[in-house]
C-alpha cells in the first residue's frame, strides 16, 4: 500500500471514528420530476447529483408507470422529491416498498398544503418551489453540516432568481385580471390565478387531466365559448394529444383565438425560471393582441 493510500484510508477511518460527514462524492437526489430535479442542483450546485424520472416533454406523466431502473436509482437517494397529490403515486408506492432508514423524502403537495384532489400541478406557483428550495436547503445541511453556508447560499440565490418571474406576474396581474381564458388541462391554473384570469371550462380540463372522456356537455361548452369568442386566449397542454383537445385547438385557430401551449415537464436545455417565464410571454402576447382586437 502506498503511502497517500494509507493516508487517504485512516483519514476515512478517522472521519468515520469522529462520525462526520464521510461523503465520498455528491448527495444523491432523485426527483420524481425534472423540474424538481433542476431545483435540487441549483441549491445544491455540485455537491449534489440530481436525477430525475419524469423528464420527457413528450409523454404524459399522468399516465407514467415505474419500472425496474426507477426503483434502482431510489435505492442510492439521500433525499427523494416526490409531487404528491396524487400526481405521481407510483413514487409513493415505491417508498413503501423500498425503506431505507436515513432516507429525506421531500412530498411538495405537504409544503403548499395540498392533497389529493386538488389541481397537481403545484410548480406553477413559484412560491411552492421556493418553499420546496428552503427545505432542500435544510436536509442537505443537515445530511453535509460541512457545507451548511453553500446550501445556504444556494438557496438565497434560487430565492433571489424568481424575482423577475413575481415581477413578470405582478404586471400581468395588472394588465389582465380578471379577463376570461380557457384551457384543455389545468397545467397552468395556479399560475393563471396568480395573474387574475378567469379559468372557464374547468369541467372540461379535469376531465382531460384525469384522461377521462369529457362530457359532451362540456365539450359543447368550450366550443361555445370559442366560437362566440368569450375567451381571450387558449391555453392548451401541449404534452398530450387527445382528438377532443386537437379539435378545440383547431376551433380557436378558425375563430383567430390566440393559442398557447404550455407543458408539464421542464424541456431540456432550459431551467425552471426560463422555462416559466417563456410560457408568461407567450400568454403575455397572445392577451396583448387580443385587447387590441
Ligand atoms: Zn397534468
Amino acid at each position: 500500500m502506498k503511502k497517500e493510500a494509507v493516508l487517504l484510508a485512516s483519514a476515512v477511518f478517522a472521519a468515520m471514528l469522529l462520525g462526520g460527514p464521510a461523503f465520498a462524492g455528491p448527495i444523491a437526489v432523485v426527483a420524481a420530476e425534472n423540474f424538481y430535479g433542476d431545483v435540487a442542483a441549483q441549491v445544491g450546485g455540485d455537491k449534489v447529483a440530481a436525477t430525475s424520472i419524469l423528464s420527457k416533454p413528450d409523454a404524459d406523466p399522468h399516465l407514467f408507470e415505474a419500472s425496474a431502473s426507477t426503483a434502482k436509482a431510489l435505492a442510492a437517494a439521500k433525499i427523494v422529491i416526490a409531487n404528491g397529490a396524487d400526481y405521481d403515486p407510483w413514487m409513493e408506492k415505491l417508498l413503501k416498498a423500498n425503506t431505507a432508514p436515513g432516507r429525506r423524502e421531500i412530498v411538495v403537495a405537504d409544503l403548499a398544503h395540498k392533497k389529493p384532489g386538488d389541481n397537481p400541478h403545484l410548480w406553477y406557483d413559484p412560491a411552492t418551489v421556493k418553499a420546496l428550495a428552503a427545505v432542500l436547503a435544510a436536509d442537505l445541511s443537515a445530511l453535509d453540516p460541512a457545507h451548511q453556508a453553500e446550501y445556504e447560499k444556494g438557496n438565497a440565490a434560487f430565492a433571489a432568481s424568481l424575482a423577475p418571474l413575481e415581477a413578470k406576474i405582478a404586471a400581468m396581474r395588472g394588465k389582465y385580471s380578471g379577463q376570461p381564458v380557457a384551457a384543455s388541462e389545468p397545467v397552468f391554473g395556479y399560475m393563471a390565478a396568480l395573474i387574475g384570469l378567469n379559468m372557464r371550462e374547468e369541467r372540461f380540463a379535469l376531465a382531460v387531466m384525469n384522461n377521462t372522456e369529457p362530457s359532451a356537455g362540456s365539450v359543447a361548452a368550450f366550443e361555445n365559448d370559442l366560437r362566440g369568442h368569450k375567451v381571450r386566449a387558449m391555453l392548451y397542454n401541449a404534452q398530450a394529444s387527445e382528438p377532443a383537445v386537437q379539435r378545440l385547438v383547431q376551433i380557436a385557430k378558425d375563430e383567430k383565438i390566440p393559442v398557447v401551449g404550455v407543458s408539464e415537464t421542464e424541456p431540456a436545455n432550459t431551467n425552471y425560471q426560463q422555462w416559466m417565464a417563456s410560457q408568461l410571454d407567450a400568454l403575455d402576447r397572445a392577451l396583448s393582441s387580443r385587447a387590441t382586437q
